[in-house]
């Protein structure tokens, strides 16, 4: 499989894989894509049961050619073995996908370790030491950080927005340690973003510090996401039973409702239906940020300035991944593929989350929320669809929010608990590139 950035029109220049992983974004400053989407159905995953089997076969096709190929089996082992329950929330018609239960508690496990795994066993044995810059709004960080800590030939430099993230995120951001250096900038999430473009884009410190970056625009975060979607998609098939066989019954695939911030989580879901699994339509369920409910509402694209909001790793204005969507979907209406954007305001995060017990037995985190608040929505107008719905943070992680709004404490699991309970050290920097680049080369002892 060949790759091209999405913004090389003419794909006159393919990269391989191992290239683009590697790179994260494209050198032409677009976002790598895969020159077509396979085509798999149901009988293609026979015998695959597990998530990482399931992520296998599925994946399998993007990495033919790759040096990778022969070792994919063992990645997706290693980084994906990872608890994924579905939660039924509505008998026998609604269920919640817990992508929560890696080790930073945060879907963004996944993709991270991923992407680890991946770059790990690219790496020779003289590559100098590669430096993994990530801009965070809160949860990509720690999972990033998880997923290199320690781990030999990498540092991760971390950029999170000063007060726009959670205490605990905040700690667990600090807490690594080791090859792991977290920066509280003075700005948005959007300003560590930037900082980070930047240096990505300067083509002499990229090289002299082996620079790639970890965020969601880069191709191995967006390939392992699209293995839980597989896997949901199957095991809903396997679990509702063949249907009664009647003429006339139709099997419905399930709508899905997945809280989207970047739209990486959500595209890769998008494409897994695209390949041909048995998922329906698919809804962005984002909080006040308007930039994708008003371009799927009718109107045009208008990046913008991210608002700060309850659901914060959600707080984005101009999502880097309507790119790669909008590339996939280049020769039709993106408007009219069964895709829809509804935003979720503040107000109703907070009594979407003081009602969870009492109407679902379900204590749920700000982004979680938005997802059930727009299954709420959906309902009332009378949509009688199964839905799977994404519940991608562990409420614990948000408990300044949750806590005053449940009234009581929520259970910390306990590889959260063990982040928090080390000492974290966090170092203030001005959002702009010329103080990222003079703290990289003061280097760390
Ligand atoms: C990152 C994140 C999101 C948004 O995911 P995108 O891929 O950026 O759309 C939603 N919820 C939580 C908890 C997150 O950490």
């Amino acid at each position: 499989m060949r790759y091209f950035s999405t913004r090389d029109t003419r794909q006159e220049w393919p990269v391989t894989l191992d290239a683009a992983l590697s790179a994260g974004l494209a050198a032409d400053g677009g976002l790598y894509v895969p020159e077509r989407l396979p085509q798999l159905g149901i009988a293609d995953f026979q015998g695959c049961l597990s998530l990482p089997e399931v992520a296998e076969r599925l994946l399998t096709p993007f990495f033919a050619g790759s040096s990778l190929a022969p070792k994919l089996g063992e990645i997706c082992r290693e980084a994906l073995d990872l608890p994924v329950p579905m939660v039924e929330i509505e008998a026998g018609r609604s269920w919640l996908l817990e992508l929560f239960h890696g080790p930073t508690a945060a879907f963004k496990d996944f993709a991270a370790r991923f992407l680890a795994a991946c770059l790990a066993r690219l790496r020779t044995r003289d590559d100098p030491l590669r430096t993994v810059l990530v801009a965070t709004s809160g949860d990509t960080g720690g999972a990033v950080a998880a997923a290199f800590h320690r781990r030999p030939g990498f540092q991760v430099v971390i950029l999170y927005p000063d007060g726009r993230v959670s205490a605990r995120q905040a700690h667990q951001l600090g807490a690594f340690g080791d090859n792991v250096h977290a920066f509280k900038v003075d700005g948005s999430f959007d300003d560590c973003q930037r900082v980070i473009k930047q240096l990505l884009g300067d083509r002499q410190l990229a090289s002299r510090y082996a620079l790639t970056s970890a965020n969601s625009i880069s191709l191995g975060r967006l390939l392992p996401q699209m293995a839980y979607y597989a896997y949901a998609a199957l095991k809903l098939g396997r679990d509702r039973g063949p249907g009664t066989g009647n003429p006339g019954e139709q099997r419905v695939a399930p709508t899905l409702i997945i809280p989207t911030g970047n739209l990486g989580n959500a595209l890769a879901a998008v494409l897994v239906r695209e390949m041909g699994l048995p998922l329906g339509e698919v809804h962005f369920a984002t909080n006040a940020n308007p930039t994708l409910s008003e371009f799927f509402g009718g109107g045009d694209y208008r990046g913008r300035p991210s608002i700060a909001t309850l659901a914060n790793a959600m707080d984005v204005g101009d999502p880097s991944n309507f790119e790669r969507l909008a590339w996939f979907f280049r020769n039709q209406d993106l408007r009219a593929s069964g895709i829809h954007a509804h935003r979720v305001d503040d107000a109703r995060i907070r009594a979407r989350i003081a009602e969870g017990e009492r109407d679902y037995g379900q204590i749920w985190c700000p982004h979680t929320a938005c997802a059930v608040e727009i299954m709420a929505t959906l309902r009332q107008q009378g949509d009688k669809s199964p839905m799977l719905l994404v519940a991608t943070a562990h409420p614990a992680k948000f408990d300044d929010v949750v806590e005053p709004l449940i009234g009581h404490a929520v259970d910390v699991p306990p590889a959260l608990a063990a982040l928090l309970a080390r000492p974290a050290e966090v170092e203030t920097l001005p959002a702009t590139a010329e103080a990222l680049t003079e703290r990289l080369q003061q280097g760390w002892i």
